[in-house]
């Protein structure tokens, strides 16, 4: 066994190393929400690059805002920043151990943060801190300028304690100091993640002062970008595995699977790491792509993580062997996601529906259903609630989408078909239940949340498919209602 560190790297023969040296990298990216995802995607991406002895003056400086991340931070400290990635398919997984990684400012140190990111050498800051982290208002659904941590940052820009203030920060100081201002590049999943950060930094910006959100708007770039790998969050379980497998002691390893993509506007004014070299798709225009990307996988997610999670499944590719949910998941999606997602450059929505089915049937994964069963309140309105709008507006059946807002409802009543108590799952989760429970007996309640499902809780169509979907699986059960469904007899 060997205990993963700088030193022990040459002692370690069941991984690929870095293969580059550590020592001429220096930094030129701060990434905010040092998480699992970052390290399985970005992280790789870049020490891929690396390896190609290719723009080694863009490593990677960690950054968070959270208590929780000063515990990440130390685990990782402790081994000179490094981290195994495991890749598994089905029949094969292979470890890696990635370096691009060479520094993590302690968390709290706000002015540690404010000079790394004045420091010119800084070109991109890029963000992975969650859908929920954008201080989106549910109601309106654009920034809340008046969330109590926002204010907070406005009234104290010496020492901001969000992402969006410390960004800000770095950004004041660079213009007072005459330096050009880094690009700013979500990672997160959200659509038009470009637009939303922006939309972030400018909105707190109008709260300093007005001048200051112009010359954000005009000086500072925001690409989009659409992001894929399916990353489970690591357990006591990945560790054990990677120390059992590969005889390797890491504290935080990652395990995702093979596939990855990562489709870019080229909009780095700053400068960027030459990623097209490492399979990054540079575009114009990354809607195309989000859209299938977030309805398509993320909508498929959202579509087979409640039924499973009523009928007590605890992986995804145990969702994904179990008869019904497969085939309530290709039926949503053949029926009513896929044919209101806009054509994409060179890509057939099938085969990209096809993939995503094999991917999320990959059994090496891990992935557990209640990882896709968090956060609803923030993913059914961006994964699953555009697809029915569209197609309420186009006078096409809901019925399959209904039923997906209909299990999620009823999860939310917080037990399982079983009995089994669904322990809290969502940032929301008290108002959730007590939404499902008015629902029971008046499925109106739940659709009443406005902030999530805005007028198509208003839709007659739309009402009438999801009460009659919640009534059914309260009166007959999740796997009765989905036979139904699959006989379009629901
Ligand atoms: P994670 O829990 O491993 O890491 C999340 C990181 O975000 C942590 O560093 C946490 O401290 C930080 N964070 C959380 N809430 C925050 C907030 N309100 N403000 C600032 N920082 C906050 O999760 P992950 O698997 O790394 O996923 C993070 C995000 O990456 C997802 O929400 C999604 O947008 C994107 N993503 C994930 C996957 C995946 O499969 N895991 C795939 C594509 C995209």
């Amino acid at each position: 066994m060997t205990k993963l560190s700088a030193a022990t790297l040459p002692r370690i023969t069941t991984a690929a190393l870095p293969a580059y040296d550590r020592a001429s990298l220096t930094a030129g990216i701060v990434h905010f929400g040092v998480g699992n995802f970052h390290r399985a995607h970005q992280a790789v991406y870049l020490d891929d690059l690396f390896a190609l002895g290719s723009s080694h003056d863009w490593a990677l400086v960690g950054a968070g805002v959270r208590d929780a991340d000063e515990a990440m931070r130390q685990k990782l400290k402790s081994q000179d920043w490094l981290t195994t990635v495991v890749e598994q398919e089905a029949d094969s997984s292979s470890a890696r151990i990635t370096g691009a990684m060479i520094d993590y400012i302690k968390p709290g140190d706000s002015a540690a943060v404010i000079a790394r990111l004045a420091d010119p050498a800084i070109r991109i800051v890029s963000l992975t801190i969650t859908e929920g982290g954008y201080y989106i208002d549910p109601a309106s659904q654009k920034f809340d300028p008046n969330h109590p941590d926002i204010a907070f940052d406005a009234a104290s820009m010496a020492e901001p304690r969000t992402a969006f203030g410390l960004i800000l920060a770095g950004l004041i100081r660079r213009r007072n100091a005459g330096i050009q201002p880094f690009t700013v590049m979500s990672c997160d999943n959200i659509p038009g993640n470009g637009h939303v950060t922006q939309n972030a930094v400018v909105g707190l910006a109008k709260l300093v002062d007005p001048a200051l959100a112009q010359w954000v708007r005009d000086n500072v770039a925001f690409p989009n970008g659409m992001v894929d790998r399916i990353t489970p969050a690591t357990s006591p379980r990945e560790v054990a595995l990677l120390s059992d497998n590969f005889g390797i002691d890491d504290n935080w390893p990652v395990f995702c699977e093979s596939f990855k993509q990562w489709v870019l506007e080229d909009n780095f004014p700053a400068g960027r790491p030459a990623l097209e070299r490492v399979g990054v798709q540079f575009v114009s225009d990354v809607a195309p792509y989000e859209h299938m990307k977030i309805r398509i996988l993320n909508g498929g997610h959202a579509t087979i993580a409640y039924p499973a999670g009523l009928l007590d499944i605890h992986f995804v590719h145990e969702a994904m062997e179990h008869p019904l949910i497969a085939a309530f998941l290709a039926k949503v999606e053949n029926d009513e996601i896929i044919p209101v997602v806009p054509p994409v450059p060179d890509t057939d929505l099938h085969d990209y529906f096809a993939l995503c089915q094999r991917r999320f049937a990959n059994p090496k994964i891990g992935d557990t259903v209640r990882r896709l069963a968090l956060d609803g309140s923030n993913r059914q309105p961006k994964f699953i609630v555009p697809s029915a709008v569209d197609r309420v507006a186009a006078g096409q059946s809901v019925i399959g989408l209904a039923l997906v807002s209909a299990l999620w409802c009823r999860y939310c009543y917080g037990t399982s078909d079983s009995g089994a108590v669904i322990e809290p799952n969502d940032p929301s989760w008290n108002r959730l239940t007590r939404q499902a429970r008015l629902a029971k007996d008046d499925p109106k309640a739940w659709l009443a949340m406005t902030d999530i499902y805005g007028d198509l809780g208003r839709s007659q169509s739309f009402v009438a498919a999801f009460g009659h979907a919640l009534t059914t699986l309260w009166s007959v059960g999740t796997k009765a209602t989905l036979e139904r469904y699959l006989a379009d007899r629901l």
